[in-house]
């Protein structure tokens, strides 16, 4: 058996569509949406994310800037800089890339950013507008873009025992959260396991939805697998490959090849949920923008 492939790239597209008509409609209003990326420093996997969704923006009319700040940027300045973009009428988003260099506070910065546009979803209002259900609040991108792809790759959620590897601030935690509420496209019972989870195949094993996103290459193999059972993988990790340019290549946390045996539904990696964080963040973005018109 092989499994179907739970094509990220297909349903960013979708979503893509979706946004650039909005902004089309938009744009005969007089708005037109802006986003600006704060990057602090040369990061290179950084300098690349930006630029894809730089570029992604582009694609569906969203106007964007990247602000370039160098590494040894003072908290003082970067907060100031935050400021000002949140004074600014015409920017509807803000999106800090991280990481941020060390030194910087992360919490401290990310919630500087006003929580009508922090469209990456990390300030506490919209952590918190998340955990109580308020639709008013921006969902992080990730675990919004997971629900879409079981969403619109059809995936039976409602009592569905969903197990979730990985408790992370960005992903894991806000994730399963969302996996729990009671609404369509969600209502699973939802276990969330972490490094301290003792045998932790024997809990995999029981999911109907499993989701990686621990940061570890290669992780998740058919030990972990209910045959049928619908896998996402969520990591992006690095490892050395001396065929490769660059000496490395980026995997998931799922080991690909083996577990599609016996998934019954998989995303790839890439092309799975990175596409979907774009696609989300553009959403985002385009809803800050229609809600400074009401
Ligand atoms: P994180 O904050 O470092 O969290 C990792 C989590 O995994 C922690 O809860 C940790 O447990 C758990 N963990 C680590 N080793 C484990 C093990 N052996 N068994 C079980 N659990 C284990 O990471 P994150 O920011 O959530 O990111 C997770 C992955 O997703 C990374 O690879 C990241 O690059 C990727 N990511 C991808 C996207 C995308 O758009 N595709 C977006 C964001 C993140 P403890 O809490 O006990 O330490």
């Amino acid at each position: 058996m092989s499994a179907r492939i739970l094509d990220g790239e297909a349903f960013a597209s979708q979503i893509h569509r979706e946004t650039a008509s909005r902004v089309t409609a938009l744009a005969q209003r007089g708005i037109t949406p802006r986003l600006v990326f704060i990057r602090v420093g040369e990061d290179p996997a950084s300098r690349a994310y930006v630029s894809r969704k730089e570029t992604r923006a582009k694609e569906v009319g969203i106007s964007s800037h990247t602000m370039v700040l160098p590494e040894s940027t003072p908290l003082a300045t970067l907060l100031r800089e935050i400021d000002t973009l949140n004074a600014d009428p015409k920017v509807h988003g803000i999106l800090i890339q991280s990481p941020l260099p060390a030194g910087l506070p992360n919490d401290q910065v990310y919630a500087r950013v006003s929580p009508a546009k922090d469209v990456d979803g990390f300030h506490p209002v919209n952590f918190g507008k998340l955990l109580l259900g308020d639709p008013t609040g921006f969902l992080p991108c990730t675990p919004a873009g997971i629900l879409e792809i079981l969403r619109l790759g059809k995936i039976p959620t409602k009592g569905k025992h969903a197990v979730v590897v990985g408790r992370g601030q960005i992903v894991g935690r806000p994730l399963a959260v969302l996996l729990a509420r009671k609404s369509a496209h969600a209502d699973c019972t939802v276990t969330l396991a972490h490094s301290s989870t003792p045998n932790l195949p024997s809990i995999t094993r029981q999911a109907d939805i499993l989701i990686g996103a621990l940061g570890r290459p290669h992780f998740l193999t058919p030990d972990h697998v209910q045959p049928g059972a619908t896998v996402i993988d969520v990591g992006v990790n690095r490892i050395a490959d001396a065929s490769n340019p660059r000496g490395y290549r980026l995997v998931g946390d799922v080991d690909f090849a083996s577990v599609q045996t016996i998934a019954g539904a998989i995303t790839p990696n890439p092309g799975g949920v990175g596409p979907m964080t774009i696609a989300l963040l553009l959403s985002n973005t385009l809803r800050a923008a229609e809600t400074t018109l009401s």
